[in-house]
């Protein structure tokens, strides 16, 4: 069967992230399946579009508020009552688990945007396709998610349907058309914080990245991986491949501090290979914050060189920022305000969320810290509706709710007053012009 698939609302935002359109030609390759896409803005009946599969895969969206997470759960509850085996690939915001329980799910999998093509492979190696009794309610972590080597190795998006892809999806929260293309996943490091905390970092190939950017010409793309500058090997052949393909794109990355700055040398490559905008995790300027979080090496002097070479190749630095980690007190965040106010290369802070699985649960219910209901799905759904606008507030060890909330608006403040430099690559036409300029070079 073709597929039975609604169009997307145009008014409403889309995402296209390649990860799912990947996992979906790797599953109809192997089991020479029919598949449908459906959109969640469908007026159709999903019992009667359900009703005609096997099976159900649900990709959970990054953006969780509250609609969102009822529907998933509505429409998981729907394939699973017209008989579907239904999977959730989550994305590992920690809720997998209360949705598992609210919809009876046979499986879920937590896995982060860059990962559901190994989840995939996990499912395949434990049967969740075949024919065969699946022995579910099976729950997956990134502790089950070992490589992805085997089901869907050297699969692109590219050979699903062609006409999905072109204009149709947006990624949030930009007003301009970006998509994210996954390059790889996983990351090794040990920030308490992280949902991706000490997973396996593996990527695409070069070749592979280059034919899947070259698809994406003239538009904006997230290259995503957790650590784009992990690597030094794969960073230069990728880069290399990236620079004499001379894709004419706006492409943004990101990485750790320590990792960027080893590779600082590679960012004239970086710039030549497209890449207009790499998003740095500061998180914070205070070094005994970071130490606590296991995010040593994350000295702002490293980022001051990151940003002098950055400007010097005339690439945008956008610095991450987390406001009102359990150690965070007036100082920590002083120092942090002050480095922003000299360094205005920041859009937005964030209070900091824990997320359920992170080890810095344990170490905030050892420190006898409140969570205030925003641990578990309930809670969350009934305090706040969008996680990017209201946020998810806390008191710290230090310093009391209030106090955390006075800091973000401060935050808030001084970005909307400054000049962010980051800000002219981030109109639809400043996006443009670089296009136009890298075509022209292009001859
Ligand atoms: S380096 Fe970045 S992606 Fe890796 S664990 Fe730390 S915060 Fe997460």
């Amino acid at each position: 069967m073709e597929p039975s698939c609604s169009q997307p609302n145009k008014s409403a935002t889309q995402s296209f992230s390649s990860t799912p359109w990947t996992a979906q030609v790797a599953i109809r390759r192997k089991y020479e399946c029919d598949y449908a896409e459906i959109f969640v803005n469908t007026p159709d009946s999903y019992a009667e579009v359900f009703s005609q599969y096997t099976h159900f895969v649900l990709f959970g969206s990054v953006f969780y508020n509250v609609k969102l997470v009822s529907l998933q759960i509505l429409l998981l509850k729907v394939a699973k009552m017209v008989g579907c085996r239904t999977l959730l690939v989550g994305n590992q915001q920690g809720f997998e688990q209360d949705i598992q329980f609210k919809s009876g799910v046979d499986v879920v999998v937590s896995a982060i945007d860059s990962d559901p093509i190994v989840a995939i492979d996990l499912l395949e190696e434990n049967g969740f396709f075949s024919d065969s009794d699946y022995q579910g309610p099976k729950q997956y972590s990134k502790k089950d998610i070992r490589s992805k080597k085997h089901f869907c190795n050297g699969i692109s998006f590219l050979k699903s349907r062609k006409d999905i892809c072109r204009f149709d999806y947006w990624s949030s929260p930009y007003n301009f058309k970006q998509r994210i293309v996954s390059v790889g996943t996983g990351c090794p490091f040990g920030c308490t914080f992280c949902p991706s905390q000490n997973s396996i970092w593996s990527s695409k190939s070069a070749d592979q990245i280059v034919n899947e950017v070259a698809f994406w010409k003239g538009t904006a793309i997230d290259l995503l991986t957790a650590e784009f500058f992990l690597n030094r090997k794969w960073l230069e052949k990728t880069l290399d491949a990236l620079a004499s393909a001379y894709i004419p794109i706006w492409m943004r990355v990101q990485g750790r501090i320590d990792s960027i700055h080893r590779n600082l040398d590679l960012l004239p490559l970086c710039k030549k290979a497209g890449i207009e905008m790499i998003y740095v995790g500061l998180e914070s300027a205070s070094d005994r914050v970071m130490e606590t979080c296991n995010k040593s090496n994350n000295q702002t002097w490293r980022v001051e060189e990151i940003i002098q070479v950055a400007r010097q190749n005339n690439i945008g630095i956008n610095l991450n920022l987390m406001v009102g980690f359990p150690e965070d007190d007036e100082d920590s965040l002083n120092e942090t305000y002050e480095f922003i106010k000299r360094y205005p290369y920041a859009s937005t802070a964030s209070f900091f969320r824990p997320i359920p699985g992170t080890s810095i649960i344990q170490e905030m219910k050892n420190s006898g810290l409140p969570f205030e209901g925003n641990i578990d799905l309930d809670g969350y759904l009934k305090h706040y509706s969008n996680r990017w606008t209201d946020g998810v507030h806390l008191p710290t060890k230090y310093l009391s709710k209030d106090r955390v909330v006075y800091w973000k608006q401060k935050f808030d403040e001084l970005m909307k007053e400054r000049s962010i430099p980051f800000l002219h690559f981030l109109t639809h036409e400043d996006i443009s012009h670089r296009i136009k300029q890298r075509r022209k070079r292009n001859g």
